[in-house]
């Protein structure tokens, strides 16, 4: 079948065409003949076509370029999924014209060429030449990716440094220059004439405690908090400052307003709450997937090869797969027939479908029991598994035992142990007939309930999949049914459909899972892949193959440095234990530890929902400065309009800074906007979340001079020199002329970015077997010759061609055929799959005192205080539930590039028949959305394909920032664009949580995620 491995075939031979460019040259002939009715276009094939970027003669296998054009793999930044791609640069006039994708990245070709090839061959291998080609190595851009490219002409660009004029938030700005900027920000003053505020170089202070007599939240530096959006590469250049350098613990990312409900879900299956590793189905050889809350092509990470991927496993027959969703949308694809369905659940009850299927598995024997029951490495390997669970490890279930919730260990019951107790060289305990024994070598009791004899006496004990059942067992398939909205049977013939391939099959979720019982929902469908034992196997589930880190490598250490911080404190978002807290030794010692003034979530990463709580509340203190990094909370976070307004408060969080090339709605309330580099202008490593088995790394560089202003050094404005000149002028570590050690030793400077990623290329470079030297033609051919003085100047002799291969195949990856060692993934997840979770079933709820189960359930949503959602807004007062959905077109940033508003204006509300009729909406109506949290009005479309109940709203319009208000810079107003505010947000109907003592939007109990899926709801006809 598929040519996975024999992907040059044809690559340089003849064929029967005359010469021709390469891509849609062909078609475009042929549109072009019949649009000009048989007349010759002079240059373009079609109306704004460039000319090819270059030709391949067919007679010789030759290459020619078209001298005016460079064309340079590097990455698109469009999305979170950070494709690499190739771009056609026009050298003239500093511009990128078109936009496809890289053939050596995964990320956007499958097969992918082997990274070998050289430049030369990998343009042959894109062309149509020979047998094989044409298709067989297509690399692609997405919609998105095509239209992105416009935010670097975009008019609305900040090109320089900002300070605003007059209150926050007022929308009127004045252009300073870079030197006056790091002054002011660093030193502090009377800067807007409303008294003194603190600078940086004040805040920095690594003795005094940001909260007097509570050391547990570190330094008085802490107060300096950074918001960012995904790492798109650049992270841990801003870490380097922000914790290495300036001392300060406090960062956090986006995730918590993304995907975060998922990945928290994933990592309590895979033991690691806080990394959060995930898997995902191998696409190309399951037979049979479950998207739940994820549509294949449609959203998720990465959405563009999922997309490419499944499109080809159906065609080839072999795969069938069910998405499950409150939305249809286009991942059903009728021609493909019954290898694709959709279906239709009530939003956020995924928990009750994958519990349903549970139950019915285990009923009817349908679990991988040979899997499950090996308690340990050795037993797996000696079993011939990939993987191993902690099913058969015995749980104290004991109330009021010290130890409830926790696995039990041989120290519990008194076995001589060579080590600590609870670590390593205690072992974890399995059921046998002369009672529990350590987990050895091989299958241990899958089922157990009864007691261990410890020093303290019995102990009632369960295995982990006893518990597991237990709350699969708690309702019957009729109550899921009824919670989830499909029917009982249909649950059953999908858990008899999933688990009729052997492992070859899986479950695949991600943004869906962004309701009230978030996390519990997706540990619930991610466990359903382990009870069929499919982890690690070639068509079940693989994790990510990983990267070629480009901070610690063989030639320079870029995570280290002399005179290095070490950051410290409890998180700003309060995702740690809240026994850790001197409110808690307080309250503890008045005899009355809960609740806590606010929740705490130690289950859970860096948490912006919580942020802006903790900003706004000063809970559990104020921040003196915050720092957005292209990061844009007031828009992405359902429910923040609430809270938002006390930002504009200067008292509040003194000093903003926001680092973004765009005014978004959370840099509109900044004091000052530092420019920033987009898209192709950019330095930056990225390895895929996901969904890529082999190792690859992904390398962003200016292909294209960047716009921002050049500081007084001749440099161009941005994050790097902005964080590089404040760091000198405070003399931060780490920084400066002696900053960076190379493996021998020897110091040397981190003054430009420069310094720092081509370093970083470097070590990617020289990471295990080297990869080859970049020729002059690799160099030339790719446009790395832009940057070729720099590679020269920076690295050692050795270093450089090797660094120069990184950026002209656009970064480092691993070929194809390292996918599988035999029906195994290579790079496989050692530990083992959590199926009780210890820390998430032993801690205790802040704001409750209550525990929370350690194992998948099926629980409907709660506030903070416990109390139900549903018992505040019951379903007689709000009868529909909203949901957001995602286009491939649209994101929360990307409005901007108007191309994709040509192609989708705005965002019509979503309305399902059963909803609309009752109520008299027709298509074209207006009709108003009301929730706990707000109201808005906005056109209604009425159409099929949404879950009984259910309305909803695609996420990217609503806009308020990026011009769609009025900007005042220099007292010169650039006016509103109306198309860049079309539509309507979902998020200005987010809900704050009623039972919050401090003010704050409702979450995910556990994973303090946000809610957006299921939104309690009314609608009605208002014209
Ligand atoms: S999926 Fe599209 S927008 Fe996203 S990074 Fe890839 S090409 Fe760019």
């Amino acid at each position: 079948m598929s040519t996975r491995r024999n992907i040059l075939k044809g690559a340089a031979a003849t064929g029967a065409l005359a010469t021709f460019g390469v891509g849609y040259a062909d078609t475009l002939k042929k549109l072009a003949k019949g649009h000009w009715s048989g007349e010759r276009p002079d240059k373009a094939l079609a109306g704004n076509a460039p000319d090819p970027e270059y030709r391949i003669d067919p007679e010789t296998g030759d290459l020619a370029l078209n001298p005016d054009q460079a064309l340079s793999y590097t990455m698109c930044i469009g999305c979170t999924t950070m494709c690499g791609v190739r771009v056609r640069v026009d050298k003239t006039r500093n511009e990128v014209l078109r936009v496809a994708g890289n053939p050596y990245s995964p990320m956007s070709t499958d097969p992918f060429i082997p990274y070998e090839t050289s430049v030369r061959d990998s343009f042959r291998a894109m062309a149509q030449t020979g047998a094989g080609q044409g298709l067989t190595n297509r690399s692609t851009a997405c919609g998105r990716g095509n239209a992105v490219l416009q935010q670097v002409t975009n008019p609305r660009r900040v090109l320089k440094p900002m300070k605003r004029v007059g209150p926050r938030g007022s929308g009127e700005w004045q252009t300073i220059s870079f030197e006056q900027l790091v002054e002011e920000v660093v030193e502090g003053g009377d800067l807007f004439g409303e008294g003194r505020v603190a600078g940086l170089r004040e805040i920095r202070n690594l003795e005094t405690p940001a909260v007097e007599g509570a050391p547990e939240y570190g330094p008085r530096a802490n107060r300096l908090v950074w918001m960012n959006c995904v790492d798109d590469g650049r992270d841990n250049f801003a870490l380097r400052w922000l914790k290495q350098s300036f001392g300060s613990n406090n960062f956090t990312r986006h995730g918590s307003y993304c995907g975060g409900a998922y990945r928290s879900g994933s990592g309590a299956l895979f033991g690691d709450v806080k990394k959060m590793p995930h898997a995902k189905p191998d696409f190309s050889e399951a037979e049979f997937i479950i998207f739940a809350g994820t549509a294949p092509g449609n959203a998720g990470n990465p959405f563009k090869r999922v997309g490419a991927l499944v499109a080809q496993a159906r065609a080839t027959g072999k795969l069938t797969y069910v998405v499950v969703d409150p939305v249809l949308n286009n991942a059903q694809n009728a021609p493909s027939g019954n290898r694709a369905r959709w279906l239709p659940i009530k939003p956020g009850t995924d928990g009750a479908l994958a519990m349903g299927m549970m139950r019915w598995m285990f009923e009817n024997d349908r679990i991988n029991a040979a899997y499950l029951a090996q308690p340990s490495q050795a037993a797996a390997d000696a079993a011939g598994e990939a993987n191993w669970t902690n099913a058969t490890h015995l749980v104290v279930v004991e109330d009021g035992h010290k130890r409830f919730g926790r696995m039990l260990r041989g120290s519990d019951i008194g076995l001589a142990v060579a080590g600590e107790p609870y670590t390593d060289a205690d072992p974890y305990m399995v059921a046998s007939d002369s009672g529990p024994v350590p987990a050895g070598d091989s299958a241990a009791p899958l089922l157990f309930d009864g007691v261990a004899g410890t020093a303290g006496g019995p102990v009632a004990v369960k295995t982990a999949l006893t518990l597991l059942r237990e709350e699969a067992m708690a309702q019957s398939l009729d109550a899921y049914a009824q919670d989830c909205g499909i029917p009982a049977e249909t649950i059953a013939g999908l858990a008899r459909e999933f688990t009729s391939h052997g492992r070859k099959a899986a479950v695949n979720s991600h943004g869906g899972m962004m309701n009230g019982s978030g996390f519990y929902n997706a540990w619930a469908l991610t466990m359903l892949n382990t009870l069929i034992g499919n982890l690690n196997w070639k068509g079940g589930t693989m994790i990510a193959g990983g990267g070629f880190p480009e901070t610690k490598g063989p030639a320079y250490d870029l995570a280290s440095f002399p005179g290095a911080v070490t950051a410290r404190g409890l998180p700003y978002g309060r995702n740690a234990p809240y026994e850790k807290t001197a409110e808690f030794r307080a309250k503890q010692a008045a005899g009355r530890p809960y609740p806590a003034e606010g929740p705490w979530y130690p289950q859970a990463p860096g948490l912006a929902t919580e942020w802006i709580s903790s900003l706004v509340n000063g809970y559990p203190y104020h921040a003196e400065a915050l720092i957005f990094r292209n990061t844009n909370p007031v828009y992405g976070i359902p429910g923040i309009a609430h809270v938002m307004d006390r930002l504009k408060d200067p008292a509040v969080v003194p000093l903003i800074i926001s680092v973004d090339p765009f005014i978004n709605e959370s840099s509109a309330i900044a004091d000052y906007i530092v420019p920033d580099s987009v898209m192709y202008e950019t330095w930056g490593f990225t390895k895929p979340w996901g969904g890529v088995a082999t190792k690859a790394t992904t390398a962003r560089w200016p292909v294209i001079e960047p716009r921002m202003a050049q500081n007084a050094e001749g440099q161009r404005v941005g994050l790097e020199s902005f964080l590089i000149a404040t760091a000198k002028r405070m003399g931060l570590p780490g920084f400066g002329e002696a900053a960076i050690p190379d493996a021998e030793g020897n110091l040397h400077p981190l003054n430009r970015a420069e310094d720092w990623y081509l370093r970083g290329a470097a070590n990617v470079a020289l990471l295990g077997a080297p990869v080859g030297d970049a020729s002059d033609d690799d160099i030339e051919l790719s446009g790395v010759s832009r940057i070729r003085a720099d590679l020269e100047a920076v690295l050692k002799p050795g270093e450089w061609r090797k660094a120069a291969t990184i950026y002209a195949k656009g970064g480092r990856y691993e070929n194809i055929e390292q996918t599988y060692t035999g029906e195994r993934a290579t790079h496989a997840f050692a530990a083992p799959m959590q199926i009780w979770n210890e820390a998430v079933g032993s801690f205790r709820r802040a704001s409750t005192g209550k525990r929370m189960p350690g194992t998948a359930c099926w629980r409907v949503p709660e506030f903070a205080d416990g109390s139900r959602v549903a018992e505040h807004y019951p379903d007689a007062d709000w009868p529909v539930k909203l949901v957001s959905f995602k286009s491939p077109l649209q994101n929360s940033y990307s409005v901007g590039a108007k191309a994709l508003l040509r192609i989708v204006a705005a965002n019509p509300v979503m309305i399902g028949r059963d909803v609309a009729e009752p109520r008299g909406i027709a298509t074209g109506d207006m009709v108003r959305l009301t929730t706990p949290g707000g109201q808005l009005d906005s056109v209604a479309v009425v159409r099929d394909g949404l879950a009984p109940g259910t309305v909803a709203i695609e996420h990217g319009f609503g806009h308020r920032g990026f011009g769609a208000e009025d900007i005042t810079i220099d007292g010169q107003t650039t006016p509103a664009d109306p198309r860049l505010a079309a539509g309507v947000l979902l998020n200005d109907l987010g809900m704050m949580d009623p039972t919050r003592e401090k003010a704050g939007v409702w979450v995910d109990p556990v994973s303090g995620t946000a809610v957006r899926q299921g939104l309690p709801a009314r609608v009605e006809r208002i014209g």
